[in-house]
């Protein structure tokens, strides 16, 4: 089970001054490729799903895809939701799997970003999930990505950025200090005194949007200065697009699926030359011995109904209440049955999934809060019995 937090994660590679890739996952076979990378040179790895990709496939159709990738990996793996554009996206992404995210309010003013922030840390955290925020701008210039990210690039300052992680209590913070998403035109110009002020100021780990195009030397740079995580999709997508290419120009009729042969390929060629370069190479075991295991859990009930109540009705209740605890934060499903042998001491079944321990913890805190959906339930209930399960 190669799932692990995605803090303890990054917290190891700003530890052990190396980045890991969060990189782009745009479909089936750059999971494929990406994978193939980290297993080859024993990484740890990201994978990123970007919110603005979602117009190329379904989130929800895609992620247990991703989900069963990391768990039957043998390198550790987490998944994150990347640039998300809303407190109720990021609560869809962590329902679907993802345990980072992302949630982009840097084009707003610094106050509205940090308040936010704020309330999807809150969320997240309860859940057990890692949270980055950004504060400055960075923009896009060229390429796939660059669309979504209009206007100018605005740099991170130090002395806010230390005001921003204290408040919002974000776990690794993305900066702004000269990249773009997309493809960079002209020589890329990095402010390395900027990023190791903000460095000097925050207990934090750094991430940068944006590294395509960069050179070696530059990402030696920006790992040296406290970059931890590097966010990777425009160079991918620009190698998978050389290969179909070249497919096309080596035979103009060639069919679907000889001409999209080669992007597993070289999905996994761009990626392994990162990984290499930003150090998580060889970094499998020792990421895997200190991480914590990103586990699901679940709280099981099995009852039977009062006797007072017709078996529609409690049916009927039972569904309003299904509906409103599948809308808290860090539940994943809800599976309700009824048994098949009628003579058992209990007749009927309530199956909570929750993302994670954390997230079962906050739901037990908060239950009396949760007014209607649990007080519905439990006036359903005769006798019965609860449990709380862990992956074991
Ligand atoms: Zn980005």
């Amino acid at each position: 089970m190669p799932l692990v937090h995605l803090s303890d994660m990054i917290n190891h590679a700003y530890r052990h001054h190396y980045a890991v890739g969060a990189f782009g996952v745009a479909n089936l076979q750059f999971l494929e490729g990406i994978m193939q990378a980290a297993e080859s040179c024993r990484s740890p790895v990201v994978l990123n799903l970007i919110e603005s990709h979602f117009e190329g496939y379904n989130f929800d159709i895609l992620m247990p895809a991703v989900t069963a990738a990391a768990r039957q990996a043998t390198v550790p793996v987490a998944i994150n939701f990347d640039h998300g554009t809303s407190l109720a996206a990021a609560e869809r992404a962590i329902r679907a799997g993802c345990n980072g995210v992302m949630v982009d309010t840097s084009a707003l003013r610094f106050s509205e970003n940090l308040w936010q922030t704020r309330d999807i840390v809150t969320m997240a955290h309860a859940c057990g999930v890692t949270v980055e925020g950004e504060l400055g701008y960075v923009p896009g210039v060229e390429g796939d990505n660059a669309k979504n990210h209009p206007g100018e690039l605005a740099y991170t300052s130090a002395a806010e950025a230390v005001g921003y992680v204290e408040r919002t209590g974000v776990d690794c913070l993305a900066v702004s200090i000269g990249t773009v998403h997309g493809r960079m035109k002209g020589a890329p110009k990095l402010d390395y005194a900027r990023l190791a002020k903000i460095k000097d100021a925050l207990t934090v780990p750094l991430a940068i949007h944006g590294g395509s195009g960069l050179s070696p030397d530059q990402f030696r740079k920006l790992i040296a200065n406290g970059v931890a995580k590097i966010n990777y999709s425009t160079a991918l997508a620009d190698a998978a697009n050389r290969s179909i290419r070249e497919n096309i120009t080596a035979d103009r009729k060639g069919v679907h699926n000889s001409l999209l042969a080669g992007v597993r390929g070289a999905v996994r060629g761009e990626a392994e030359s990162c990984l290499r370069i930003w150090g998580c190479g060889g970094r499998a075991a020792e990421v895997l011995a200190q991480c914590r295991p990103w586990q699901e859990a679940q709280h099981l009930v099995l009852y039977n109904v009062q006797s007072a109540l017709s078996e529609s009705e409690a049916a009927a209740i039972m569904r309003e209440a299904k509906i409103s605890l599948e809308a808290t934060p860090g539940v994943r499903n809800i599976h309700t049955g009824q048994t098949i042998q009628a003579d058992g001491k209990y007749r009927f079944s309530l199956l909570v999934n929750f993302v994670s321990q954390s997230a079962l913890l906050a739901y037990h805190n908060q239950s009396a809060q949760l007014g209607f959906p649990n007080k519905a339930f439990w006036s359903l209930v005769d006798e019965h019995v609860t449990l709380d399960i862990r992956e074991s």
